[in-house]
């Protein structure tokens, strides 16, 4: 077996060690004579395992008391949805910083529901920086000022949370969660799919100031309504079992490394090496982001000439980096590095491009 070093954006790596308990104790959860996605929700085993997992990863990210957490099935683009649902009245106005390309999709599915405000956008720019706080349009009668912390496909990254005065500020932390300290106090909702710092995709979470669940909201079924699964420990119905004890086991991986002061050191370490390889190339690899919103945790770049990107990516391969395409959105390349990339993944890729670079420069 050799397993490559993964770059892909999500689905992404998975610590080994999470992967290898997971195997171990795939036919047979501790003592339970069953593996644990084969047991009732509602039995002991998966209470408990449920109970560990929220209570590890208030500890990893810091979330104080008077928040509570949601495990959601559906994935981010769902809770793009069910935030307009479960926290603006019909046709109340929210506001949508847009810094790529989840930003655009995330007001396109609240624009069902609200009367969207594009309070400030990168599209013009293409997407190269965060806009200028000083030329945000904010509406000061808003239900929630919404922004994308990391924007996956652009790589483009808010550094700290902007000060919007007293609306409360929602933030998609899908793709940077658990990756540094974090002020949650800050925001109002914290959401995020799993599939990138925290687990595996087919749950989510969803970190939400209380006393904006008494917000009435709009008209919706059940099975939207943030307070009734709270209610109901995020068991309205069958919830996505498996997923929710990788996710436990990521978390606790990460809390055993040192937690998010750690992961903040390493992905620092890591998005430099790669960032100082693509801006020592003399143009032969190039990212365009802005310096000081450049992600720590996407890293998209282009090869100098298009016609080197299928070579290069097999040349990747056969280097055992895999997962180094780019979102159709954009082409080029992406490289993902999230919590489980080890900075000798990183060192290897930095040494391949190198090493590409002196061959077809
Ligand atoms: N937001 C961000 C920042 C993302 O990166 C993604 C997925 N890559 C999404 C939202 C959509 O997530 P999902 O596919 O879980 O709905």
């Amino acid at each position: 077996m050799s397993r490559a070093y993964n770059f892909s954006a999500g689905p992404a790596a998975l610590p080994e060690p999470v992967l290898r308990q997971a195997q171990q104790e795939m036919l047979e959860w501790r003592a339970a004579g069953a593996s644990i996605v084969e047991l009732s929700h509602r039995g002991p085993e998966f209470m408990a395992v449920a109970a560990e997992a929220e209570a590890d990863l208030r500890r990893l990210v810091g979330v104080p008391d008077d928040y509570a957490v949601l495990f959601v099935g559906g994935g981010a683009t769902t809770q793009q949805a069910l935030i307009a649902l479960n926290f603006a009245a019909a046709g109340q106005p929210a506001d949508y910083v847009v810094t790529g390309h989840w930003g655009r999709t995330a007001l396109r599915q609240a624009a069902p529901y609200v009367d969207l405000r594009i309070a400030a956008s990168g599209e013009a720019e293409g997407f190269r920086d965060v806009p200028a706080r000083a030329d945000w349009r904010l509406s000061e009668d808003a239900a929630y000022v919404h922004i994308t912390a990391n924007e996956t496909i652009h790589g483009v990254e808010f550094r700290e949370a902007p000060d919007v005065g007293e609306v409360p500020l929602f933030a998609d932390f899908s793709s940077s969660i658990a990756s540094e300290p974090l002020d949650i106090a800050r925001y109002g909702v914290v959401y995020a799919g799993a599939q990138k710092n925290l687990g595996p995709v087919g749950i989510g979470v969803v970190i939400v100031r209380r006393e904006l669940l008494e917000r009435a909201g709009q008209p919706r079924a059940d099975i939207f309504d943030y307070r009734l699964q709270l209610a109901a420990d995020s068991m309205l119905n069958t919830p996505p079992s498996w997923n929710w004890y990788m996710l436990g086991l990521t978390v606790k991986w990460m809390l055993a490394e040192g937690g998010v002061e750690e992961f903040a050191l390493r992905s620092a370490a890591k998005s430099e090496l790669l960032y100082r390889e693509i801006d020592g190339s003399s143009g032969f690899y190039r990212n365009d982001v802005a310096a000081a919103a450049r992600s720590r945790m996407n890293v998209p770049f282009f090869l100098h000439d298009a016609a080197l990107d299928a070579p290069f990516l097999a040349a990747a391969r056969e280097a055992g980096l895999i997962g180094l395409k780019g979102h159709r959105v954009l082409g080029g390349m992406r490289a993902s590095i999230y919590n489980a990339m080890p900075v000798e993944g990183v060192r290897a890729l930095t040494d391949f491009m190198q090493e590409f670079r002196r061959r077809h420069g």
